[in-house]
């Protein structure tokens, strides 16, 4: 490794050596920015610059000298309601705004950031460590890029929007590995939509933050939009638990994500999550291996390492291993580790003495369980927080180094035979971020890519980022988007939403138990043994246990299952096995669903009448309801085909294929109100979209559901697709939430079931969709349209695709 040093070296030994001088850029305007503040960054609350409440103050240094940068204001949850006051008096008129004077602003913001680039990238680099031809290069280009592009997503949100308004005051914590490029990704559509914003940057990057709130103050944003909360955890905290927040967008560490998804579970804020990954680097024996020591270099030692989506993880087709390691390891020697502010670095400083404690812990415990040391030959530590380029060879997947986020210039690398085995190891992984597939064979590539589980996948590229793809992760890595169209939909809610009611419909019937007796259900002519419904067959219940089933009027009328744990279990592992459906085609999943609701229709009257009978409903409504869920199965068979993906056209030559995926298994808690209408009007969208469903019928209904599993052993249904396990909502619920195994949770029941639903899915970041405690209106084509049932069906996966002759 060459160490960037400023010796005096005469021409003949510099022609020798080959080795690169400094080029550093100025820091002149920077310092003079920082001292036009007098070295200390205050909150910008209501457009006002507000010393802390507490007048405590930290500081922050350069990590590549550790020279104080400035005192940062050290917010706490006095500051947090002033800015939670003043973005919640000037959203209604941002709101208000049209589209167009939105987009105005937007616009203004990223021609200021345009023409500050140089002082945004030297600040950024002065302040985070990083090397100055990557924030100039990459993350200021791109921050511009992000303005600049949801400018345009303001001035169209009527038309492609429509039905849909911002969600008031939003929360956003964003962390220190890309300060400016994060706050961009936040507040860009947050802002574009309609919402007002404060933002908490990481207490080791607060810089660009400052000059971005300068920014705001120079094109006039009207107070109150935009607040800037400096400070620490607690402030971050504070945000987090503010009643007068409608979401919060996180980005940042695993730990953290779940704290945020405890702490707000129930609270009814709209949650987004961007959290750590271990993402896969898969070479296959075809690739061009000198592209691929490049796409490595730029995949584990771009921004040291600090990158949610680092390719950490290389894994290598076994012919070729040796020899790419030989080529990876001449490379790493000619990586130039430096100062920030130097432009022929490759590698800068670490952001902090606590984050290179604990990578070196890290690499230390990878030797201990059994890795080898790879590492540049110098590297100078001295006067920085500096780390070398480091690979570890003879790493095991299950090791602590292969499975946890080092969140430094750390590569481990391991081997594959087939590419099955690339595939199970890369998904070997509680993470889901991103993906990097090499290939000269692109038929190959593109048969992988679907099979990784990640929200990302470059092929023969890595780390591309663009404001119009969705970024975001499976699993572990988080869940909701930023960037693009799905982006936006984490700043916008259905207009319809704050219209929901938590007082029960007037015309929904509950029966009441009279004394049950055995003449009860004689009387009713009704003496079947209704069971659960598993991996497609009707299964008793493993406790053994019934209970009871009324009809409207209180009479027993038959007896259904009492599922449990055991039930659950054997469900999700039906739902496992059910891949196939996964992953056969759109077409073939409708053919089954018109089958559905062709015999639904065949058994219309039986289904009406038990509506009747179990709801209290007049004939003629009974009638209706079923013919509206025939209708509806019609509409997911519709979409089944024709709910694809979307193909991105980013600035460079790339196509980004936009791929809709199925969640996995979803557990479904169908509406206890909605018998038949409601358990039809969520499952089938669900499955029409490939996932698998376990699901928890209405309680006062559920003889409806076990009459609708013999329609679905007719109707060509692979078994494991939909599981049916009938019983006491409230302790299913809590064992569905608990299950590591359920990728979703749909729940239409209590307020507090809700809160339990989010808080048990944090352990293993669920997509949980809960309605608080709040009636949907089942038979509202609005509120039950195809969409946002759709939407909540699949995970979007970005599939990057470079091109050229
Ligand atoms: P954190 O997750 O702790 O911090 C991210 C942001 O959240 C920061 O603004 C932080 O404030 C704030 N924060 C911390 N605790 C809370 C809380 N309880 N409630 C609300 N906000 C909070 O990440 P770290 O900076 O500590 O980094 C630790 C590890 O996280 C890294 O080693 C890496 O593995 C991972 N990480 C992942 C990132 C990603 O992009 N996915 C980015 C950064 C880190 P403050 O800075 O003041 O602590």
């Amino acid at each position: 490794m060459s160490v960037n040093t400023s010796t005096n070296t005469s021409v003949k030994e510099i022609f020798h050596t080959m080795e690169y001088g400094t080029a550093t850029e100025s820091a002149t305007a920077a310092h003079q920015w920082l001292a036009s503040k007098e070295h200390t960054f205050d909150h910008y609350i209501n457009g006002q610059w507000q010393q802390p409440n507490s007048k405590q103050y930290f500081d922050s240094t350069n990590p590549a000298n550790l020279e104080h940068i400035a005192k940062v204001a050290d917010g706490d949850v006095a500051d947090v309601d002033s800015a939670v006051a003043a973005a919640t008096k000037a959203q209604k008129s941002w709101q208000a705004l049209s589209g167009h004077a939105r987009a105005k602003y937007l616009y203004s913001i990223a021609r200021q950031i345009q023409k500050h680039s140089r002082l945004f990238s030297v600040l950024e680099s002065l302040d985070n460590g990083k090397a100055i031809r990557e924030s100039r290069d990459i993350d200021i280009p791109l921050v511009a890029r992000h303005f600049y592009h949801h400018a345009g997503w303001a001035q169209v949100m009527d038309s492609e929007l429509p039905n849909h308004e911002a969600l008031g005051v939003v929360g956003q914590i964003i962390p220190w590995n890309f300060p400016l490029l994060m706050l961009a990704w936040k507040v860009a559509p947050a802002l574009a939509m309609g919402n007002t914003v404060i933002l908490k940057p990481a207490e080791f990057t607060s810089a660009t933050a400052v000059l971005f709130a300068q920014i705001c103050e120079e094109v006039q944003l009207p107070e109150g939009v935009f607040n800037l909360i400096l400070g620490d955890a607690k402030a971050g905290q504070a945000i987090v638990e503010h009643k007068g927040i409608a979401k919060i967008a996180f980005t940042g560490s695993t730990n953290v994500g779940k704290l945020i998804r405890q702490s707000t579970a129930g609270s009814g804020k709209k949650l987004s999550l961007e959290l750590g990954g271990k993402s896969a680097f898969i070479v296959f024996e075809d690739a061009d291996l000198d592209s691929v020591v490049e796409g490595i270099v730029d995949a584990i030692w771009f921004n040291q390492g600090q990158v949610c989506c680092a390719g950490s993880r290389l894994l290598m087709q076994e012919s070729i291993a040796e020899k790419l390691i030989i080529k990876l390891k001449q490379r790493m020697e000619k990586l130039v580790v430096g100062d920030s502010l130097d432009k022929g670095i490759d590698v800068g400083a670490i952001v902090d003495q606590s984050q290179l404690e604990t990578i070196k812990k890290l690499v230390l415990l990878g030797v201990e369980e059994g890795a080898t040391l790879h590492q540049a030959s110098n590297c100078d530590t001295d006067n920085g927080c500096f780390y070398p380029p480091t690979l570890l060879t003879d790493v095991e997947p299950a090791s602590t180094v292969a499975q946890q986020e080092i969140f430094g210039p750390v590569l481990v690398a391991m081997t594959f035979r087939t590419p099955a085995e690339a595939v199970q190891i890369a998904n070997n992984s509680r993470y889901g971020l991103a993906a990097s597939i090499w290939s000269e064979n692109i038929n190959l590539a593109l048969d992988i890519a679907p099979k990784v589980k990640a929200g990302a996948v470059w092929i023969n590229s890595t780390n591309l980022f663009d404001a119009s793809a969705g970024f975001g992760g499976y699993r572990e890595s988080g869940f909701g988007r930023e960037g693009g169209k799905e982006g936006l939909y984490e700043y916008v809610q259905e207009k319809w939403q704050s219209t929901l009611s938590d007082k029960k419909p007037s015309a929904v019937k509950v029966s009441k138990a009279k004394s049950v007796t055995t003449k009860s259900v004689e009387n009713s002519r009704i003496d079947r043994t209704a069971k659960l419904y598993i991996g497609g067959k009707q299964t008793r219940p493993d406790s053994g246990y019934s209970i009871p089933a009324f009809d409207v009027q209180g009479n027993q009328i038959a007896e259904i299952p009492s599922g449990s744990r055991k039930d659950i279990r054997n469900a999700v592992e039906a739902a496992n096995k059910a891949t196939a459906w996964t992953n056969t085609s759109g077409h073939n999943r409708a053919q089954v669903l018109y089958f559905i609701a062709e015999n639904i229709d065949a058994r219309a009257d039986e289904f009406a009448k038990r509506i009747s009978q179990l709801a209290g409903k007049t004939p003629a409504q009974a009638q209706a309801e079923v013919e509206l869920a025939i209708s509806r199965i019609f509409s997911s068979a519709a979409w089944a085909d024709k709910y694809d993906g979307q193909i991105h056209t980013p600035p460079q030559r790339i196509v980004t294929l936009a791929m809709k995926e199925a969640v996995g298994n979803i557990a479904i808690v169908a509406p206890e109100e909605a018998g038949f209408l409601g358990m039809i009007s969520t499952i089938m969208p669900a499955i029409a979209m490939g996932n698998r469903v376990i699901l928890v019928p209405s309680q006062q209904c559920a003889l409806l559901a076990t009459d609708f599993y013999q329609i679905l052993n007719t109707s060509d249904l692979p078994g494991g697709v939909i599981n049916i396990i009938t019983g006491n909502r409230d302790e299913l619920t809590d064992t569905l939430a608990k299950h590591l195994d359920i990728d979703g949770f749909w729940y239409w029941g209590t307020k507090e079931g809700s809160k339990l639903v989010e808080f048990e899915s944090a352990a293993s970041m669920k997509r949980t969709w809960v309605n608080y405690g709040k009636y949907y209106d089942w038979t509202s084509s609005e509120q039950i349209e195809q969409d946002l049932f759709l939407r909540k069906a699949v995970e979007i996966k970005n599939v990057w695709v470079p091109y050229g002759a």
